[in-house]
Formats: structure tokens, sequence, C-alpha cells
């Protein structure tokens, strides 16, 4: 059972490294993001609240967040293990996930930091683009799609950019994320269940790294 939180800066490698680990693991990837923007684009409440943070770089109400994973974590598709991605990003979060994991007996096996300096994440969340069909995540300059204009894992042809990771809203992103990330660190530290792999490594590389502390157990 792989119960997992990938923490890590906005740009770090969370996402491409999901898909990686869905694929050998088939667990289930619960990006709060995704979620986000999923909601967003079918204008639910949840998705009305939340863009007025997300289109400024801010973060959305721990709350609210927290309120999404714990229904998220409730699908049967969690049964065999689960990838949080970008939740928890707050202390406040950290502490508001003990109390979900407590209720529905699901306890964390591992905490994996992607370890990125701000220079480079500056730099990938710029030349980042997305499939539109699946969602697979690519970089124009570190990561590319394989077929120029076709999508590695659907064969897609669209793909966009996220309106977040234009310049004017990076900077905030970047500043905001950071405030929170040495305290969430030091959160998972103290417990002693936090690892940390390089995330500037070649994606491969990365994967490599985390599933070797995942296999360990
Ligand atoms: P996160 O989910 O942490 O925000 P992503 O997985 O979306 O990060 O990656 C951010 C950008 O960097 C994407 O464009 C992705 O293709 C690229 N990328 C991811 N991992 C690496 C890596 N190890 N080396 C270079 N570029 C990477
Ligand atoms: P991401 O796709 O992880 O980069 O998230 C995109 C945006 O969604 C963030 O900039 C936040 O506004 C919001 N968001 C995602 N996860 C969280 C979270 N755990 N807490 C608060 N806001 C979040």
């Amino acid at each position: 059972m792989i119960n997992l939180i990938l923490l890590g800066l906005p740009g770090a490698g969370k996402g491409t490294a999901s898909e990686r680990i869905v694929d050998k693991y088939h667990i289930a990837h619960i990006s709060t993001g995704d979620m986000f923007r999923e909601a967003m684009a079918n204008e639910t409440p949840v998705g009305l609240e939340a863009k007025s943070y997300i289109d400024k770089g801010n973060l959305v109400p721990d709350e609210v967040t927290a309120k999404l994973v714990e229904e998220r974590l409730q699908q049967p598709d969690t049964e065999k293990g689960f990838i949080l991605d970008g939740f928890p990003r707050t202390t406040v979060q950290a502490e508001l996930l003990e109390g979900i994991t407590k209720r529905l007996n699901k306890p964390l096996t591992n905490v994996i930091a992607i370890d990125v300096d701000e220079d480079v994440l500056i730099k990938r969340l710029s030349a980042r683009y997305m499939c539109k069909n699946c969602g697979a995540t690519y970089n124009k300059i570190s990561n590319p799609t394989k077929v120029e204009g076709t999508c590695d894992r659907c064969g897609g042809h669209e793909f966009y950019q996220r309106e977040d990771d234009k310049p004017e809203v990076v900077k905030n992103r970047l500043e905001v994320n950071e405030k929170m990330n040495t305290p969430l660190r030091d959160f998972y530290e103290k417990k002693g269940i936090l690892a940390t792999v390089d995330g500037e490594q070649k994606p491969e590389e990365v994967f490599a790294a985390i599933d070797k502390i995942l296999s360990k157990d």
C-alpha cells in the first residue's frame, strides 16, 4: 500500500512524477490543482470560489481545499493507495490531513519532497504546456513531446498553457508557496517521515529516485 504525499514548489515536477508513479503502481492521483481547474471549468460553487484565488496565484482557503480532499479520499479508487500532489500546502492543511487520514483509516506511508532551485522553477513554469485531451504535462525546453505536436500519452494534437503559468502570476505563486514550504517540510521532518529527491535530474531519474524510496517499504 502506498499513501504518498509529494511535496514541492510549483514546477518541481510533482505532476510529471505522478504520471510515472500511476503507470507503475496504479494508485489514485489526487491533484488539488487539477480538481480546482476542473471545478472552474464546470463552474461549480467550489470552482467559482477558487477562481478568485487561483487567478492571482494565491492559495485557496485551507478548509475549502481540505474538504475537497476528504471527499476525494472516500472514492473507491483510493483503496489501493493514492498520491497527494499539491496538498497539503500549509501546516494548517497538514494538520487537517491528519484528521482526515485518521477518520478514513488511510495512514500516510511516504512523504517525498522534490527539490528544485527557484531560478529553474521560473524557467520551467513559463515553458510548461499541457495536452488538452488527457492533461499530460510537457515542457518546451526540458521535456517536449517525442513527436512535435502529438501527445505521447494519447496522441492528441491540441495543447494549452495554464493561465497561472503566465509571467504576471508565476512570481506571486512562487512567493506564496515558498513562504509555506519550509514549515511544511519541518512538520513532516519532525515526524521522521520526510524523504527528499533531487528534482533537477531528468524526469526518468527523478522517478527512479522516488521509486527506490517507494519500493523500500
Ligand atoms: P508540478 O506538478 O510540481 O507543478 P510539473 O510536473 O507540471 O510540476 O512540471 C513543471 C514543468 O517542468 C513541466 O513543463 C514539466 O514538463 C517540466 N519538468 C518536470 N520534471 C522535470 C525534470 N525532472 N526536468 C526538467 N523538466 C521537468
Ligand atoms: P497547482 O496545479 O498545484 O499548481 O495549483 C494551482 C492553484 O490551485 C494554486 O496556485 C492554488 O491557487 C490552488 N491550489 C491547489 N492546491 C492547493 C492547496 N492545497 N491549497 C490551496 N490552494 C491550492
